[in-house]
């Protein structure tokens, strides 16, 4: 069934892991693609450096578009992002957090370490608390100031970028490989999600995470041939997130908005 193309009415917005793949395209779709958008703080660890070159051009194109330093595994980075966001909205509230960036090691039961378990649980799990954390007071602002009585990701959000990999119930791919640390980081931003969900209810804040579909990025084609373009799958959650009610909140979804089981 072809999805009503419904616009995302969020004027503020951050994404981390912007750089390339899945956080690239979606900066990329939300200055071309949402009207409303007024700032879209496009946040990666070297801005300056050939990684970023691609997103340097999109923002030399789109004046809405302001690169931000953050890594999310590290809170001194984080704080002064989010100083920086908080200066450049100038009394506005943020609408909409899009914890993007993310880790995967090939690593088995065999071979996974201690060194690999915390990384990638730092940087998936803990990153987006710490983001979330320190971005808490511009996304309640957002949710104050908006005029709409319901939770949407136009008034105010955080989307945590999950995968089926970490659904206890499907755990999407283990013939291709087990990465263990990435499918048990997943799990946990998972239940992360629904406690902030549970935390933030009364502030209007909706939480979500979300499984993008098995998409064309560098991380997607470590496990082989993933049949989605990166351009389908953002185009798939924008529609996703511009339907997302009260009833969503604190539910783990697809791209196309289909409830996954834990
Ligand atoms: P990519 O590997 O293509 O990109 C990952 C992005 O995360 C890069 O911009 C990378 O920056 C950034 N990143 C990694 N660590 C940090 C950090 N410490 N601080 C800031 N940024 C960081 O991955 P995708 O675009 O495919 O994945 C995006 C999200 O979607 C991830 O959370 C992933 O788990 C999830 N996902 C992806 C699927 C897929 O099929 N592609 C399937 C299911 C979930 P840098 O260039 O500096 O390394």
């Amino acid at each position: 069934m072809v999805r009503k193309m419904e616009m995302l009415k969020a004027c503020n917005i951050l994404v981390t892991g912007s750089n390339r793949g899945l956080g690239l395209e979606l900066v990329k779709q939300l200055a071309e693609k949402n009207s409303h958008a007024e700032k879209i703080f496009a946040t990666c660890r070297d801005p300056e450096g050939p990684g970023a070159q691609d997103l340097r051009n999109l923002a030399a194109k789109h004046q809405q578009i302001k690169i931000i330093r953050l890594d999310t595994s590290e809170p001194s980075s984080i704080n002064a992002a989010a100083a920086k966001v908080t200066e450049h909205l100038k009394g506005n509230g943020l609408n909409l957090l899009i914890n993007n960036a993310g880790i995967v090691k090939m690593t088995t039961l065999e071979s996974e370490t201690l060194e690999s378990m915390s990384e990638v649980y730092k940087t998936n799990v803990i990153g987006p608390l710490l983001v979330s954390q320190a971005l808490m007071l511009l996304l309640k602002k957002a949710a104050q100031q908006s005029p709409q009585k319901e939770m949407s990701c136009s008034k105010a959000a955080i989307v945590n970028m999950s995968s089926e990999a970490g659904s206890i119930t499907n755990v999407l791919a283990w013939h291709l490989g087990q990465i263990i640390s990435y499918r048990c980081s997943k799990a946990a931003l998972n239940m992360l999600t629904k406690c902030q969900s549970l935390g933030f209810a009364e502030d209007g804040i909706l939480c979500i995470t979300l499984h993008p579909g098995w998409v064309q990025t560098d991380m997607g084609h470590n496990l082989g041939l993933p049949p989605l373009t990166i351009e389908q799958s953002v185009q798939e959650i924008l529609k996703t997130l511009a339907h997302l009610s009260e009833s969503n909140n604190g539910t783990f979804v697809n791209e196309e908005g289909k409830i996954i089981p834990w």
